[in-house]
């Protein structure tokens, strides 16, 4: 078949519209999906023969819409998930309409530059190493991965041995310590990197790691270490103390890797400054760019202040003995992938469209939004704020575990807001995650009346309360 730019033309406009539909959607339907899974009709055998492109765009958007969950909408607050700023979503179109293989400087170099560019802006907003490589990965998972991959390979060698050469067949034992509550992302991480399930160590009651318990387990252990810290904990928010941690690390040769799939977005904003300090001192970071900078899915951003260790977990130079330092790195030298697509550049439109203060506004927002949301919530009689609520997330109770599961339920089926149940310190929760940009004052308000609702209708159908 010819290249047919007019066919592109017809199945784009549809896409076009049926996106816009969707986004003008969003303010008032529920939350939630409409349909299961198995609702949905898209089973059924593989078509005989060809159909129109446009034809295909509008089957899909008609068929899905039953089954989409409003992620974009101010009142999703479910998971960490961020929503989509205008300027990244469109930017994500074009980066599908270049087709670009973002691998190699040489062979796509408009993608390497807006992707470096996006990589530099991202240092200066969050106040890290101006050296360090920045890598674009599916998410905060494989950006953990990184880090780690490269913590693992440094740890090895300083202990003379060739990873890249012999594998962890034979090698020395690499320990791994992190929080007791490390995110289940940075345990898969290091499955994924033979390492088997970190050794935990203990943590204060907001989730923190504690820096005495972290020198303790230092000083009982042998040989390559890396140390996985925690910079935003899914229930509470808080950050492990940077400075102390990472210093008692350094002091026994450990790589520190810092988990901030969302936190890391506080180094933005001087207002967390504070619990932050010390944090541009750790090898490695992970963060996300699909939660708190709201660009579409997916993109994570693997962070490593020494280049040629991610090169050297990375790129197809493996050895130390080649300094990867003369030329600049290609892409596909800092992530897992070879081949893969440009997903830093909604990173670039977003910060473009943003600026400096507009991360800080972004951030900042979210947080004081998540104060708003816990401090009326605490109003409300029967309900309990869980957390000091430090960032963007809060955790309440309404009991029992009994009663928080059925109020989440009823919030759940309501469909006016999505939050997630969860358990944390040993008890059911409801979770709030604010990391959507257009969150506003009026969602606030009227997820408060939501979850009151909730509450009222839990009441009705719970069994110990009609007795
Ligand atoms: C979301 C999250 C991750 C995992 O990120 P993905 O993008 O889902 O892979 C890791 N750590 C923390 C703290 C998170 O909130």
């Amino acid at each position: 078949m010819p290249f047919d730019p007019a066919e592109y033309r017809d199945a784009l406009d549809h896409a076009h519209r049926h996106a816009l539909d969707w986004l003008d959607s969003v303010p008032e339907r529920p939350v939630r999906p409409a349909s299961t899974v198995d609702e949905l009709d898209f089973a059924g055998p593989l078509p005989e023969g060809p159909t129109d492109a446009a034809e295909v765009v509008d089957e899909l958007a008609r068929k899905a819409e039953m089954g989409l969950m409003a992620i974009p909408s101010g009142k999703f607050f479910g998971w960490v998930m961020g929503g989509t700023l205008p300027a990244a979503l469109a930017a994500d179109w074009l980066v599908g309409a270049w087709d670009q293989n973002a691998g190699l400087r040489y062979a796509t170099p408009a993608a390497a530059a807006i992707e470096e560019a996006a990589g530099s802006w991202l240092l200066e907003a969050l106040h890290l190493p101006t050296r360090a490589a920045v890598g674009f990965t599916t998410g905060g998972t494989t950006a953990n991965m990184v880090g780690l991959a490269a913590g693992r390979g440094d740890a090895l060698h300083r202990v003379g041995w060739d990873l890249n050469a012999h594998g962890l067949q034979g090698a020395p034992k690499v320990t791994v310590l992190a929080g007791a509550e490390v995110h289940a992302s940075v345990e898969l991480a290091l499955r994924y990197l033979g390492l088997g399930m970190p050794q935990l160590v203990e943590s204060d009651a907001q989730g923190r790691l504690r820096p005495d318990s972290l020198a303790l387990a230092l000083a009982e252990t042998d040989g390559p270490v890396i140390v996985a810290l925690q910079a935003g904990n899914l229930h509470s928010g808080a950050f492990d103390p940077m400075r102390d941690c990472i210093e008692i690390a350094h002091e026994n040769s450990a790589w520190v890797h810092v988990d901030g799939a969302f936190g890391l977005w506080a180094a933005a904003s001087p207002r967390w400054a504070a619990e932050l300090d010390g944090l541009d001192g750790a090898d490695s970071w992970a963060t996300d760019a699909h939660k708190t900078l709201n660009v579409p899915y997916d993109c994570g951003v693997a962070i490593v202040a020494d280049p040629t260790a991610a090169r050297i977990a990375f790129g197809t130079h493996t050895s130390y003995l080649i300094q990867a330092a003369d030329a600049p790195a290609d892409p596909f030298e800092l992530v897992p992938e070879m081949s893969r697509r440009a997903r830093g550049i909604p990173v670039w439109a977003a910060l473009r469209s943003l600026g400096r203060s507009g991360v800080i506004e972004l951030v900042e927002g979210l947080a004081g939004h998540a104060r708003g949301l816990a401090d009326a919530l605490a109003e409300l009689d029967g309900v309990e704020i869980l957390n000091d609520v430090v960032f963007t997330q809060v955790c309440l109770s309404f009991g029992s575990d009994e009663r928080t599961r059925a109020v989440t339920q009823a919030l759940i089926a309501d469909g006016e807001v999505w939050m997630s149940g969860s358990r944390w310190a040993g008890r059911d929760v409801l979770r709030i995650s604010v990391s959507n940009w257009s969150t506003d004052a009026t969602d606030v308000a009227s997820s408060v009346n939501a979850v009151q609702r909730a509450m009222r209708n839990a009441a009705k159908t719970e069994p110990g309360r009609s007795r």
